[in-house]
């Protein structure tokens, strides 16, 4: 039985990651919840699940929780969530909390868990900024981080058996979201509505919008490098609308390896969690018969400048040691992304103040993590200066 502690709970990786848990009862358990603000959502989870600790953002939810389940141990604020990552006693941190939030908690739960601790990662922001402290700290402590984001989770099972073999390249596939073929012309005048439907992936807003601008794309290519220690220039974005081949391994001998299947979380969320046996899902079989055409494109237009940002910011880590670029895209992004959702920029000005951030950041070193949540404040006011004042002032 594996104890499992999901952090994000009440998200879209964090409902699926339960469901997994209610049909698997005697492999695992879930004994800490965290999530922000959806208290209704997290009382449902309690009272199903019966986890022995919850952690959330706001005091007055916990005294309510405290008050509504006597024996529950709550935790309140940043402060509890990674208190409860580092005291609680697990074997699995699912961490599906959304942005740079999720680094901390990371961080303590390796730290706290040692050998025998597996952090299942959806939280591609934790590798984005702090890649280079959560590697050696979990190689350190000898915890394993096994990916739940689907492209990266198709790169590990490709890896796997061929340990010690070299890498010609990794190819991370990309649905090219809903503006795919669009042009710049066209970008100028879609909504937020527009922004929030992907074709092939139901998802959390933000990483949705990600989508839509690829920056989530290049966030998934700094992720790769982090997790597989391949450069950069050795991992290239296709896209490839149908999004049933997850991504590739191309091996020094010519060799490709694939992941195929439904695009459906549950599988790499499932596969996190059984690794390295594979449980039963429902997930349905793919048709290749009546798919017939697996189509994959070079990435172009305007998004492909969000994979430019991310090449670039790697750039400046993989030369210089200097990591703090890639904190402020992420940073900035998470901002603009924000933003966007309210309805207070337009789409195209999220890659536009991207670069513009980028331009005016002195990349550096990075001494740790108060160091990174220093760049990442810095990053979000630099977007905010840029997208002006009157906006600023709305929030
Ligand atoms: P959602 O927005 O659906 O869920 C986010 C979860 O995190 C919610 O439970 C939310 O709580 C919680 N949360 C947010 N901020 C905090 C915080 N500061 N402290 C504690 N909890 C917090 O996101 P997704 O599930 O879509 O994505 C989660 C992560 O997984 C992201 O990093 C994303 O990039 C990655 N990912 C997601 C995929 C997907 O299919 N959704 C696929 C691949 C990767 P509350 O509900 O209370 O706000
Ligand atoms: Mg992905």
């Amino acid at each position: 039985m594996k104890r499992v502690a999901v952090f994000g709970s009440t998200g879209s990786v964090g409902t699926q990651a339960l469901s997994i848990i209610a049909s698997n009862p005697r492999r695992l358990k879930a004994v800490l919840l965290a999530c922000r603000s959806r208290i209704d959502a997290l009382r449902r989870q309690i009272e199903q699940f019966r986890p022995s600790s919850v952690a959330v953002e706001r005091p007055d939810d916990a005294v309510t929780l405290r008050r509504e389940y006597p024996g529950l141990n709550v935790y309140c604020g940043k402060d509890g969530l990674n208190e409860a990552a580092q005291a609680e006693q697990y074997d699995v941190m699912l961490n599906a909390i959304v942005g740079v939030a999720g680094l901390e908690p990371t961080l303590a739960a390796i730290a706290a868990g040692g050998r025998g601790r597996t952090i299942a990662l959806a939280n591609k922001e934790t590798l984005v900024t702090g890649g280079r402290f959560v590697m050696s700290a979990a190689a350190d402590a000898g915890a394993a981080i096994v990916p739940v984001d689907s492209e990266h989770s198709a790169i590990f099972q490709c890896l796997m058996g061929n340990e010690g073999n070299a890498i010609r390249r990794i190819m991370l596939t990309a649905s090219g979201g809903p503006f795919r073929g669009y042009s710049s012309e066209r970008l100028r005048t879609v909504t937020v509505g527009d922004a929030l439907i992907h074709p092939n992936w139901k998802m959390g807003r933000k990483i949705t919008v990600d989508s839509a601008t690829m920056v989530n794309k290049g966030l998934e290519i700094i992720e790769a490098k982090w997790l597989y220690g391949v450069e950069t220039s050795k991992i290239e974005v296709l896209v490839h609308p149908q999004s049933i081949v997850h991504s590739l391994v191309e091996y020094e001998d010519g060799a490709v390896m694939a992941q195929l299947g439904f695009p459906d979380m549950i599988v790499p969320i499932s596969y996190a969690f059984s690794y390295p046996e594979r449980w039963a899902t429902d997930v349905r079989n793919i048709d290749l018969i009546s798919l017939r055409t697996l189509q994959f494109d070079e990435p172009a237009g305007e998004t492909r400048r969000s994979l430019d940002m991310a090449y670039r910011v790697m750039r400046e880590s993989e030369e210089g040691g200097r990591d703090s670029a890639a904190i402020a895209l992420n940073g900035a992004n998470e901002v603009l992304v924000r933003l966007f959702l309210d309805g207070r920029i337009a789409f195209v000005d999220i890659i536009d103040t991207l670069e513009r951030v980028l331009d005016s950041h002195n990349s550096r070193s990075v001494k740790g993590i108060d160091d990174i949540m220093d760049i990442d404040g810095r990053a979000r006011e630099s977007a905010l200066s840029f997208v002006g004042r009157r906006r600023v002032a709305l929030l």
